[in-house]
């Protein structure tokens, strides 16, 4: 099976966690603060407080931030559920904007008519990799005073205007899950350029404590002070010096990825029912997922039609996301429901992730494409493997097809 995305784990990957297994400290230890300073320098950011997921970043920068409950946080329809999560397990209420039907990103116009005098923040999700405007989104938070948190979670090592992502919003939250450009098992990052809240950020992860155990140790004292909520969202060193070791790669592999997108764009290019996502001259493309649309196929085949074709073919595509509004809970939870973001609705139906990693041939993109192109002409019923001839014998109702759909042109 070709997944839609792998991790890639080297020697030296190896050695840096077992070095961790054999040192004093497996976790709060230095491993830890080594990978928050390589992190920093490499996103460009005053500050990177590593913790235990990016679901963790989200919640902690959020509550960093000061979002409780009667507050109202924006965030894309088209992301994950972990970014909604986050707003509602910090009491707040998520309010849910459209997306950009060329880019999927969030569309700044739709989220200004969601402006209340309850909004507190603005998340923007860098949806696939591609990093949204920061400078827009920027201007957006500031004229209505709004936090801006930016969920990066698809976006580590891609860049808006020359930036890297990670130092334009209040905060940027990573997440270091294998399917993501780097990983560290489990594992995220926030990151800040604002002091006092990298400080909050650390007391949140560690219970709420003034001090580590690792600071402690050192100074030789036992008393803590808990002087705020949280949990223990920490990262441990054998992930940390996993996610230094990564970081050395990341460029390498983001041109890597670049490349595979480009040869996709190419072979894409003539087939008029399959569409992939725009992208916009200013952004630096972390290509963290390869999104197309799919139209109206020559058989008929519909997204779900590719989708289990390409699985009977060993090719492991996936979807990239049901809107977040219509999860049950949230519409139990928020009233939420069909028609409320349109663009992000119509997304959910047409749109496919297509295998995309580092590691990924050349070869292994053409074939992606080839099964495209003969499944596009199948009609959308009949089974992989099966000529039309061989299904027509079966008829209607034999093996596990359906009755035969419309032939192809
Ligand atoms: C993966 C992801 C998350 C959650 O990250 P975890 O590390 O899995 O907790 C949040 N938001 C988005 C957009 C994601 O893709």
């Amino acid at each position: 099976m070709l997944p839609y995305s792998r991790q890639s784990i080297d020697e030296a990957d190896i050695a840096a966690v077992v070095a961790v297994l054999r040192s004093d400290w497996l976790t709060t230890g230095p491993a830890v603060d080594r990978f928050e300073e390589g992190f920093a320098r490499f996103t460009g950011s005053s500050h990177a407080v590593a913790v235990s997921s990016g679901t963790a970043a989200l919640l902690a920068a959020l509550h960093g931030m000061g979002i409780a409950p009667g507050d109202e946080v924006i965030v894309p329809a088209m992301t994950f559920v972990a970014t909604a999560n986050a707003v509602t397990w910090c009491g707040a209420k998520p309010v849910f904007a459209d997306c950009d039907p060329r880019t999927l990103l969030i569309d700044p116009d739709h989220a200004a008519t969601l402006v209340s005098r309850r909004t507190r923040a603005i998340v923007a999700v860098d949806y696939a990799g591609q990093p949204c405007d920061g400078d827009q989104l920027r201007s957006f938070a500031d004229a209505h005073g709004l936090a801006f948190l930016a969920d990066a979670c698809h976006s580590v090592g891609g860049s808006w205007r020359g930036r890297p992502v990670g130092q334009m919003a209040d905060a940027t939250c990573f997440s270091f899950h294998p399917v993501k450009p780097l990983t560290t098992g489990e594992g995220g990052m926030v990151t800040t350029n604002d002091a006092g809240l990298a400080r909050r950020l650390k007391r949140f992860r560690n219970h709420g404590i003034d001090t580590s155990f690792r600071e402690r140790a050192e100074q030789g004292v036992h008393h803590y002070d808990m002087v705020g909520p949280g949990m223990n969202l920490r990262l441990s060193d054998l992930q940390a010096a996993l996610g230094l070791s990564q970081l050395a790669r990341l460029d390498e592999w983001t041109r890597q990825r670049n490349r595979l997108a480009c040869m996709y764009d190419q072979l894409l290019e003539p087939l008029d029912w399959i569409s992939p996502l725009a992208v916009h001259r200013d952004a630096g493309h972390a290509r963290h997922l390869y999104v197309v649309r799919i139209g109206e196929s020559p058989g008929g085949r519909n997204r779900n039609g590719f989708f289990r074709g390409l699985r009977e073919r060993g090719i492991g595509a996936n979807v990239h996301y049901r809107p977040v509004h219509l999860h049950s809970w949230y519409r139990q939870q928020f009233a939420t429901g069909p028609g409320m973001c349109p663009v992000a609705e119509r997304a959910g139906e047409t749109v496919l992730s297509l295998p995309l990693f580092p590691a990924m041939t050349e070869r292994e993109v053409a074939l992606v494409v080839d099964h495209l192109c003969e499944l596009a002409c199948q009609p959308a019923g009949e089974p992989a493997g099966m000529s039309r001839r061989e299904f027509a014998s079966t008829g209607p109702g034999g093996g596990r097809a359906n009755p035969p759909g419309r032939q192809s042109a």
